[in-house]
C-alpha cells in the first residue's frame, strides 16, 4: 500500500497529516486521492469511518493550495454538500485541520442559526464551502452565494439526503453548477434514485468501492438482548454501570425517549447528553463537545441527529430502540469500531421489534449473537413471523428461566415465561373495564332509587341494555378514531421530511 509521501501532495499537507499521525492512506484515500488529483470524477461508495472526508478534502486543498489565488466574495471555487450540520461542521473542521498550513479559507453554511455570520464570511470571500442543502438554497436564492466560479463540487452521503428528502433541492444546486467541473460523489448505497444523480452529476467518473455490505460490521461485536420495554432503562442502566470507560452512544426511536433516557440516566449517577432534532444548533454543538471532550460518558441521539458523528474512542453503540430501516443499523454501529478500532454494539429488542430485528439479519446477512445473560422472555411474536423466528425465540426463553435471581426470572416465575410486559398490560385493560363497570352500576343504582322501587327492576334492566349500548357507541367511537388516526398516503418527500422532523 501507498505511503502519503508516495501521494505527491504538496509539503504544507504532508506536515499536516504527519501531525495527525496518519501514516497509511486508507483505501478509500489510495484509491481516490491519485484519481481527484488529476482532476477526475470520482464516484465514491463508502461509509464514514473510512476515511472518505481526506479522501476529497486534500485533493481539494492540494488543487486550490497550489494555485495561491485569493477567494472571492460569494463565489466559492469548492462547495461540500453534506446531509446535516453535525457532519457539516465535523467536514469543516477536517479542512481546518489538514489546510492549517495553507492561506485557504473555508465557511460552513447551515440552517437552524441565524445567517448573518455566514452571510459575512461569503461576502468577505472564501475558498470552500461546506453546506447543507437547505440553507445554500435560501442563500443562493437571496444571491450571497453564486456558484458560476465553482472549479469542485463535492456530494457527500448521498444516500442519505435521499432518505432525508434532500434530493429535489440536490437537483436544483446542480442546476446552478457551471458545466466545467470537478465532481467527487460519495454514497454508502446506490439505490436507483443515487444512480439517477450519479448519471446528472459525473462524467466518466472513476468507480471506487470499498464497501461491501457487511464489510465495516464485521469488526464490531454484536449483540443482542431480549428485554421488555419497561426493562430497557434499568438494563440500560446495568450495562453502562458495570463497565469502566465506557463511551457509548444510544439511539433512541423518538427525541422524548432520547430526553428521558438522558434524564435518567443522569438521575442514577452517569453522565449523559441528549442530542436530537428538537435542540438548538447550540445546544446539540455543546453536547457533541461534551462527549467528545469526555465530560459526558453518554451521548443519548435520535438517527437523523446522529448522523456522520465521527468521536474517536466509542466504545459501545447501544440501540434502545431498533431503527425501522435496517441500514441505519449499520450506520449506528458504525460509530464505533472506527479506524480500526475494537466496538461493541449492543442492540435491545422488546415485543414488537423481532420484525425489526429479523429484517436487520437479513440485510448484514448474519445472525447476531444473543446475550444470555441478560435477556428475558418475550411473548411469541405475530404468527406470521414465528415460523423462522421461533429458534431466536425460544433462546430468549430459555434464557429467561435459567436467569439467576434477575427481574426477569421473577417475572416468568410469577407469571410464566412468555407474558411478560403484554401480560400486565392486559391485566391492566381489564381492571379498566371492570372499574367502569362498577361506576355505571353505581349510577344506575341511584337513578332508580330516585325514581322510586317499582321503577328499580325496570332501570336495573334498562342500565344493561344502556351499558350495551353505550358500549356499542364507544365501539363505534374507538373505530371512528382508529379510522381518523389511519396514516393518509403521503408522497416519499412528505414522508421523509417527517421522519427528519421526528428525530
Ligand atoms: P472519516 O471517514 O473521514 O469520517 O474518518 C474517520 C476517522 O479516521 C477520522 O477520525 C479521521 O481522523 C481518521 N483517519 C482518516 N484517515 C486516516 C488515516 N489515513 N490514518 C489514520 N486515521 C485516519
Amino acid at each position: 500500500m501507498k505511503t502519503f509521501t508516495e501521494l505527491n501532495l504538496i509539503e504544507p499537507l504532508q506536515r499536516a497529516i504527519a501531525s495527525e499521525n496518519y501514516k497509511i492512506p486508507t483505501p478509500i484515500q489510495s484509491q481516490t486521492i491519485p484519481v481527484a488529483l488529476k482532476r477526475q470524477d470520482v464516484l465514491g461508495c463508502a461509509q464514514t469511518g473510512t476515511g472518505k472526508t481526506a479522501a476529497f478534502a486534500l485533493p481539494i486543498l492540494n488543487r486550490l493550495g497550489s494555485q495561491n489565488r485569493s477567494a472571492k466574495a460569494k463565489r466559492p471555487f469548492a462547495l461540500v454538500l453534506a446531509p446535516t450540520r453535525e457532519l457539516a461542521i465535523q467536514i469543516g473542521s477536517s479542512f481546518a485541520t489538514y489546510g492549517k498550513h495553507l492561506k485557504l479559507r473555508h465557511a460552513l453554511v447551515y440552517g437552524g442559526v441565524g445567517q448573518a455570520s455566514q452571510v459575512r464570511a461569503l461576502q468577505r470571500g472564501v475558498h470552500v464551502v461546506i453546506a447543507t442543502p437547505g440553507r445554500l438554497l435560501d442563500l443562493m436564492n437571496q444571491g450571497c452565494i453564486q456558484l458560476d466560479k465553482l472549479e469542485v463540487f463535492v456530494l457527500d452521503e448521498a444516500d442519505r439526503m435521499l432518505d432525508m428528502g434532500f434530493m429535489p433541492d440536490i437537483k436544483r444546486i446542480i442546476r446552478e453548477l457551471p458545466a466545467e467541473r470537478q465532481s467527487l460523489f460519495f454514497s454508502a448505497t446506490m439505490a436507483p434514485a443515487i444512480v439517477e444523480i450519479t448519471d446528472k452529476l459525473l462524467t466518466d467518473p472513476v468507480r471506487v468501492d470499498v464497501t461491501p455490505k457487511t464489510r465495516s460490521v464485521k469488526k464490531i461485536k454484536q449483540q443482542v438482548v431480549f428485554v421488555s420495554r419497561k426493562g430497557k432503562t434499568e438494563l440500560l442502566h446495568k450495562i453502562l454501570s458495570t463497565r469502566d470507560d465506557v463511551r457509548a452512544i444510544v439511539f433512541t426511536k423518538t427525541k422524548r425517549s432520547a430526553n428521558f433516557v438522558a434524564e435518567r440516566l443522569n438521575r442514577e449517577g452517569l453522565k449523559a447528553a441528549a442530542i436530537h432534532g428538537n435542540k438548538s444548533q447550540n445546544a446539540r454543538q455543546r453536547a457533541l463537545d461534551a462527549f467528545r471532550n469526555q465530560f459526558v460518558e453518554i451521548l443519548v441521539a435520535t438517527d437523523v441527529a446522529a448522523r456522520g458523528i465521527d468521536i474517536e474512542g466509542v466504545t459501545h453503540v447501544i440501540n434502545f430502540d431498533l431503527p425501522m430501516e435496517p441500514e441505519a443499523y449499520v450506520h449506528r454501529i458504525g460509530r464505533t469500531g472506527r479506524a480500526g478500532a475494537k466496538g461493541i454494539a449492543i442492540s435491545f429488542c422488546s415485543t414488537g421489534e423481532q420484525a425489526d430485528l429479523k429484517a436487520i439479519e437479513k440485510l448484514i446477512d448474519q445472525e447476531i449473537p444473543i446475550d444470555r445473560e441478560l435477556s428475558v422472555a418475550l411473548p411469541s411474536p405475530e404468527p406470521k413471523t414465528s415460523g423462522s423466528g421461533s429458534g431466536r425465540k425460544s433462546s430468549g426463553a430459555g434464557r429467561s428461566r435459567s436467569s439467576p435471581g434477575g427481574r426477569s426470572r421473577k417475572r416468568s416465575e410469577s407469571r410464566g415465561a412468555g407474558e411478560d410486559a403484554v401480560g400486565s398490560e392486559k391485566g391492566k385493560r381489564s381492571t379498566k373495564r371492570r372499574r367502569r363497570k362498577v361506576r355505571t352500576e353505581k349510577a344506575s343504582a341511584v337513578k332508580s332509587s330516585r325514581a322510586g322501587d317499582s321503577s328499580q327492576k325496570k332501570a336495573v334492566k334498562k342500565t344493561g341494555e344502556g351499558q350495551r349500548a353505550s358500549s356499542g357507541s364507544e365501539g363505534r367511537a374507538v373505530e371512528a378514531t382508529a379510522k381518523s388516526r389511519k396514516p393518509q398516503r403521503k408522497g416519499k418527500n412528505a414522508r421523509s421530511r417527517e421522519n427528519q422532523s421526528r428525530a
